[in-house]
């Protein structure tokens, strides 16, 4: 069954149109990965699917459990099931970290007609995954991702996907930035997302971090297009001859 279909997708920014009939599926437990030349695209769709009001949808569709999602917002995007990783997640200065957190968390599963968490199992959870990624104490007095390094931002990404719990996540370059130790500890949180119930994108330049998720499926872009899809050995080919080679 497919979880997400994007169909003839026409995006543009600013009167410019980015994307080009883009159409792609993922289905329940698949792990789809783009890759694609810096400027192709990937960021675009990422942040298309997660509903970033920049973007605008000229035509096509993208249904996501069956309903097409378009005209949802972001909050109601999340709600469902969607999860975005920013590739440069962003600095917010006043917006204390950890109470961020809570409010996340506890919105989303109110959203889902699920109990709301109280404070003490919260913190529960929150204790076990800061640990699990290796997240320092003071984080809990810091505002959201500032004076983070670009390591710590990624692994507040990974931190805000486990309270997220959602059916499909999207990583944009999840693994840029990030030192061997955290590239490690940030794959096998990825792992630990990922089950036969839930779906994940990932958009990456390298084969490293699909050491720890295994891809079933592997798309390559180029200027706002698909220009190639096909297996794992798709992902291998590229990292050793090149896009210029292989597109
Ligand atoms: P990728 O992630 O593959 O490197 P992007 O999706 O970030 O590519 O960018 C694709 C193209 O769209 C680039 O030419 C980029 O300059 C343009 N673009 C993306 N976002 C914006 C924006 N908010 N405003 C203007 N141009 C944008
Ligand atoms: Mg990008």
């Amino acid at each position: 069954m497919n979880l997400l279909t994007v169909k003839n997708l026409h995006v543009s920014v600013g009167g410019k149109i980015i994307l080009n009939d883009v159409s792609f599926t993922i289905k329940k437990g698949e792990t789809v990965v783009i890759m694609g030349p810096n400027g192709s695209g990937k960021s675009t769709m990422s942040n298309v699917l997660m509903g970033h009001p920049a973007y605008q949808i000229e035509s096509g569709q993208i249904i996501f459990k069956g309903k097409n999602i378009v005209d949802l917002k972001p909050e109601e995007r999340a709600a469902l099931g969607i999860f975005l990783a920013w590739q440069q997640p962003r600095e917010i200065a006043g917006l204390d970290f950890y109470p961020f957190l809570f409010d996340f968390h506890k919105s989303l599963i109110s959203a889902r007609g699920q109990k709301a968490p109280s404070v003490f199992n919260f913190k529960k959870k929150l204790d076990a995954e800061v640990a699990q990624l290796q997240i320092k104490d003071d984080w809990s007095k810091r505002y959201l991702n500032q004076g983070f390094s670009g390591g710590e931002k990624k692994k507040a990404e990974m931190l805000q996907l486990a309270l997220a719990a959602p059916t499909l996540a999207v990583f944009d370059e999840i693994d840029s930035g990030l030192d061997v130790d955290a590239l490690k500890v940030v794959g096998q949180a990825m792992a630990r997302f990922k089950t036969k119930d839930t779906s994940a994108m990932i958009v990456t330049h390298y084969l490293r971090i699909l050491k720890y998720i295994k891809p079933d499926k592997v798309i390559v872009m180029k200027q706002g297009k698909v220009a190639a899809s096909g297996g794992p050995e798709l992902a291998k080919r590229l990292e050793k001859s090149g896009f210029k080679k292989v597109l």
